[in-house]
Order: structure tokens, then sequence, then C-alpha cells
């Protein structure tokens, strides 16, 4: 037998119960070792009846005082009762049909009992509680419990019996693939005795000291892998852009860099001729000039007799990027076009040609830049706006089809550097900490219901002033409760302001609509614009000055901080108000950090604290493989040594050729969910 056994070669698992073991998904005794229990229940204090607390569980050791009560209550439902007693008081025991539990029972036997506890004193019971029986003389059999994550048919008692069979297959000898020096130096315990604390535990401790080592390997499994991403792209040559300096750049912008950019630049022309390919994120607050360096990244490319393409992830902010770049660029003598899904058939086959001939130097568009029909005559430098929306599955499929140009992306979600080192642990990463001069803090202010009408003043009042008003609803999904839709409130807003030009944005509409509205908002033709949040990511009206979010509970903060960044851009004195505020404390306390900083890393760090990475990145936002046991945001300090680590390991040993079994393991993980990375 061996780990990648089936579970059928368990005595007592027979077809049927394999197969619903495969909901768990448990295939082979592997799997079930690596099955984590959801919870421990510490059934290893036995609490004298008389301190049982009501509402809490408790684990009694109790003798069977009477034989078991069988009453029927109604049709479908029976009520067995039995009272059991120890030296301190006694409690009533409590099954609903369960017949066969209270069967076991033995009046004048001693068991020992586990679970919730109702009522006190003399009215004390115990609902359903499991039971053991104590053989006389012998010691009660307290234990750890684990409680596995179960399926419709699989009990606990089944799992117990798969981990059991697998913890005994890994008896004689079990590879680790964490190096022994590492478990040394951070005092881990060895995979197969972490299997054993996971599975049955003598301890809580235990329970933690297994933890932390899983933590440790996958942390440092994930960081393994970006790292030989990151090393064999190193190994790569890559294109050498010797001709220019940001410097001369800098020369041609209407205002002088601040000192982050001059940094970042400094950073993005070290690389690129370095002779090996960029892979670099610069990672800055909302409205910090990260498109600048976007186009220090171009020039040098165009300089260097190359081309260079600016992918954004809407068609609305490649048109923004052509508006703000377009000038500059054309100042500086390059040819710089739009290749946009909305052009027409004829119109995107001759700028195609023109890229592929090489006439056109920078092109700016979606992700469609990158796809097969887009040919281009010399590509040498990629930028890739709001990086979040980038994987590092499709990172690594840009390079698998032949193209090695030094990229760059661009992220407006600020994350602590040290969570970012691992998320982008395969690129190189600058941070833009300074907001270019003269910007104002954007007011942020938390309100409820009963300021609505108030609020509605104020909308008033900014565009009477000639501003211009965002209001943002979150994205109803169907069957939800209900919450404000972009469409309802749109409406709603026409009726209180009628004299108002009220656009409407949400999911549903087609891309060339949403342009259509986006565009007349930009151009000021509309006074409001009510949005879902595709407005979320970069566009640019310096003339709106106010931003209403409504349900900004529902949220995250990073992302209220993003959709604050789109006001106060221009000159005009900005506000953003977040309805909500009456949604409870924690809706409260969390809208009062927003209302308390405009530093995107601060309200990161908070965000982070309080939601955890899961909710902080949304679903897989990350694009990483995914993580079973670290929580990213409470194992910083560990996450820190394992990416050290990783680093120094693979920079002696890149292909991992002296430890088979991680790279087995690294491969493992990347291949579960994106596809194979590593061939
Ligand atoms: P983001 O980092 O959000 O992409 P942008 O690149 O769109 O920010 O820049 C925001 C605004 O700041 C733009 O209007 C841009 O022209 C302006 N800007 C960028 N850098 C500077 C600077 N060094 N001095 C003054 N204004 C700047
Ligand atoms: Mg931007």
């Amino acid at each position: 037998m061996g780990l990648d056994d089936s579970v059928l070669t368990v005595r007592g698992i027979g077809p049927k119960k394999a197969q619903l073991l495969e909901k768990l998904p448990i295939r082979t005794l592997r799997d079930a070792l690596e099955c984590y229990p959801r919870d421990y229940e510490d059934r290893t204090h036995i609490v004298p009846i008389r301190d049982l607390q009501d509402g809490q569980k408790g684990l009694i050791c109790a003798v069977v005082g009477t034989q078991p009560v069988l009453r029927r209550i109604r049709k479908g439902m029976d009520i067995t009762k039995l009272r059991a007693f120890d030296s301190s008081g006694t409690i009533e025991i409590t099954y609903y049909n369960n017949r066969y539990a209270a069967a076991l029972l033995r009046e004048g036997e001693e068991y020992l009992f586990y679970g919730r506890v109702q009522g006190s004193g003399s009215r004390r019971m115990m609902v359903s509680p499991a039971s053991e029986h104590i053989l006389p003389g012998m010691r009660p059999p307290t234990r750890i419990v684990p409680i596995y994550p179960l399926t419709s048919g699989v009990t606990q008692k089944d799992l117990e019996k798969v981990t059991a069979a697998a913890l005994e297959e890994c008896g004689g000898g079990f590879s680790d693939p964490l190096p022994a020096a590492l478990c040394r130096k951070y005092d881990l315990i060895g995979l197969k005795e972490a299997f054993r604390c996971i599975h049955r535990p003598q301890s809580l401790d235990e329970v933690a000291q297994a933890r932390r080592r899983m933590v440790f390997e996958e942390l440092f499994l994930l960081c393994c892998g970006l790292q030989r991403l990151k090393e064999r792209r190193i190994e790569e040559p890559g294109l050498v852009f010797d001709r220019g300096t940001p410097e001369a750049f800098w020369a041609q912008l209407p205002f002088p860099p601040t000192g982050a950019q001059r940094r970042a630049a400094e950073e993005i022309w070290r690389d690129v001729r370095s002779g090996k390919p960029m892979n670099r994120l610069v990672q800055g607050d909302v409205g910090s000039g990260k498109t600048v360096l976007a186009a220090v990244l171009c020039d040098l490319a165009v300089q260097n007799g190359y081309q260079a393409a600016i992918m954004a992830p809407t068609e609305i902010l490649a048109a923004q990027h052509l508006e703000s770049l377009g000038p500059i660029f054309s100042r500086m003598g390059m040819r710089c076009e739009l290749l946009s899904g909305s052009m027409t058939a004829a119109q995107k086959r001759a700028c195609k040609a023109r890229i592929a001939s090489g006439e056109t130097q920078i092109v700016i568009g979606t992700h469609a830049l990158i796809q097969k029909d887009v040919v281009f005559a010399r590509l040498g430098a990629v930028v890739a706006d709001e990086q979040h929306r980038f994987g590092v599955a499709q990172r690594a499929d840009l390079r698998q089809k032949g193209v090695t140009p030094h990229t760059l992306v661009m992220s407006a979600t600020p994350i602590p550097r040290t969570l970012a080192l691992i998320l982008y642990g395969d690129l190189d990463v600058s941070v833009i900490d300074e907001l270019p001069p003269g910007r104002q803090p954007v007011d942020t202010f938390a309100v409820g219901e009963k300021m609505r009408q108030r609020i509605y003043a104020f909308i008033e009042k900014q565009i009477a002033d000639g501003g211009q008003v965002y209001v943002v609803c979150p994205l109803v999904e169907e069957g939800e409760l209900p919450l404000k839709s972009a469409e309802e409130h749109g409406a709603a807003l026409k009726r209180v302001l009628p004299h108002r030009r009220v656009g409407i944005l949400h999911g549903r509409m087609k891309a060339a609509e949403k342009d259509v509205v986006m565009n007349a908002f930009a151009a000021g033709e509309l006074d409001i614009l009510v949005a879902t949040t595709v407005i979320e990511v970069g566009v640019n009206v310096p003339n709106a000055c106010l931003m209403v979010i409504e349900d900004a509970d529902r949220f995250g903060l990073s992302q209220l901080h993003q959709l604050r960044g789109r006001v106060g851009r221009g000159s005009r004195k900005s506000y953003c108000i977040c309805f909500g505020a009456d949604k409870g404390e924690q809706a409260r306390q969390r809208l009062k950090i927003l209302c308390g900083t405009n530093d995107g890393f601060e309200i990161a760090k908070a965000d982070l604290a309080q939601r955890g990475p899961g909710d902080f990145f949304g679903k897989r936002q990350h694009g990483l493989p995914m993580l079973k046991v670290a929580d990213l945001a409470g194992d910083l300090q560990l996450m820190q040594c394992a990416r050290e680590e990783a680093e120094a390991l693979l920079h002696d040993d890149p292909a991992l050729a002296g430890y088979p079994l991680l790279r087995e393991r690294v491969d493992r993980m990347f291949r579960a969910d994106s596809g194979e990375i590593f061939n």
C-alpha cells in the first residue's frame, strides 16, 4: 500500500463511500492527509458538572444514573432522556431521534460526555452529546478531536478511518520536501509529525506547531515557484536599450518629476540596460503619477528602435492614456496610436498593418493587443496598467509566445511591502510613495440614511458651482438583499434633481454603450454619473469633485480608496461621501479609517488586518496558486523568512536539482491552479 492508493484500500470503505469522499475531494490516502480539520474540539479537560456553563461546550466524566427513557413527542420525533452524575452534581442527557446513541448507554457505567450545555443548577442538560465508554479501572480517554469538513453521507468517523489509515501508511518514513536545515533553523516539526499533529493532536499546542510548519511549507513552495520564474527570466537574454536617459525624457514633461517618479525611472532604466528582460511592478497610490513611467519605458524602447505597447484594462482607460500621453509622444516625434475595439474592421486592419510594418511605434489598447492577430515588427516593451487583473499564468503566457519584451506592470492597489514581495514574487517592485505637489486631500465623510436629503442638497450645490458628481452603487448580484442598483438609483436621482443631467453606467451595458456615457461625462455633458464599480479603475475627469458611495459598507476599504481617487484630480476642492455609517458598529469603524487618512498604504494595511487576504484580494484576484493554510496577513514574519530562504536556495540551485521532492511539489502547486507554467 502507498499514499497514492485509493481510499478503497481502507478496511470499511466501500465503493459507495469512496464515491462520496470524492466530493471532499478525497480519492487517495494522500488526499486524506491533506484534508485538514476545519476545527478542533478540546476534549482533554474534564469539567465537574457543577462548573458547566450555560451555553458552552464541555466535557464531563459521569455515571449514567437512570435507564434511558424513550418518549415519542410527535410523529417522526422521539426523545430519549436519562440522568447522569459525578461527584459534583447531576445533569440530564437528551437525544432527539437517536435511540441508537442512547441504547449504548448502560445504567451504572461511566462515560465521557461532550456537548453543549443548556440551563444551570438542577435543570442543567446536555443535548445529543458525543459519548465514550470508560472501561472500569481505565483512565478516561480524553483527546483533542479533529472536526473535518463533511459532505452528505460522510461522517467524522469515516474521516477518522481514512486519516488513520493514511497516517499508518506514512508511518515508515516519509520524505519531507522542506530541507532539513530549514526545519532545524526555524524549529519546524517534520512533515510526518505535522500530519500526526494535524489529525491526532495531543494538545492544541501541537495543532499550532503543525500549522506553523504547514504555513511555512506552503509559503516556501510558493516563493520557490515564483523565484524559479524569476531566475529563469534572468537567464534569458533581454533586449539592451542603451540609448536615451530618463533625464532627457523629463526635459520634455510639462512638470518636474517627483522624487519617487525619478527613482522608479532610474530603476527601469537600469533594468533595460542590464541585458535581462525587465519584469517590474510599479506600485503607487491613485494619482501618484504612474502613467509617466509608462511613457519613460516607451520612450526608451522607441529610441532604441523598438515598439512599445500599453495595455489598459478597459477601452475607456486606453483612450485616456492616449489623451494624456499622445501629446507628449508626438512632441517627441513618436508615432503613437490607439487600437480600439470600437474601430471599424477596416480601421483595425489598417492600424494592425502599421503595427506590423513598424510604422506605429507606440500602440495603446486593451489586452487584445498581445493576442495572436496583432503582429509587431519589433516589440520591445509592454506596459500593463492595473496589474491585479493580470495573473502569474498570464505573465508566463506572454513569455511562452516567444516574446521577451521588457514588461512593466502598474498597480494602484497598495500592498504592504512584505506582502507585495510574495504576491509579486516573480517581479521586481518599485514603490511610488509620494504624490505630485499641490494635491489636496479629499475630505471624506461617512453618513447614514437620515442625512440623505442634505446630501442631495450638497450634490445640487456642487453642480451649481460647476462641478461634476459620481454616485457609485455596489454590484447587485441576482437574488441578493435589496441594495441600490445603479439603474434604480439613477432613476431616483433624476426625480430628485430633475433639471440635472444624469448618466447611468452598469455592468450589463455593452462596451460601446459604456464608452458613450463615460465620454459624455468626461466632456462635461453630464452632471452626475451613476455607476457600479466599472469606474473604479483609473478614469480621469479633473472636473469631478464629489464622489458619493452608496452602501459603502459593502466595499473593501482599498476599493473605497480607489473610488475616492476619482475625485480631487483637478483644482476643485473635492469630497467623498460614504453612505452606510448606520449599518452597525463594524461598518462605522471601517469607514472611520477611510475618513481619517488619504494614504492608500495605511488603508491597505488596515483593510488587510480587518478582512484577511482572502477578501482583500477577492477570489483569486492575485492570480497566485491557491493557498490552503497560509493566512497571508497573519503570517507576515514567517512569510518574510520563507521568501528569504527560497531566494537563497534557488540562488544556489536554480533548477532545484538537489531537491527533487521539493521541485515536484512546487510544480504541482503551480500546475494545479494555472496550467503548466514550468515546462
Ligand atoms: P496614477 O498613478 O493614478 O495612474 P496618473 O499618472 O494618472 O496617476 O497621474 C495623475 C495626475 O497627476 C495626472 O493628471 C498627471 O498629469 C499628474 N502628474 C503626474 N506626475 C506629476 C508631477 N510630477 N507633477 C505634477 N503633476 C503630475
Ligand atoms: Mg493610472
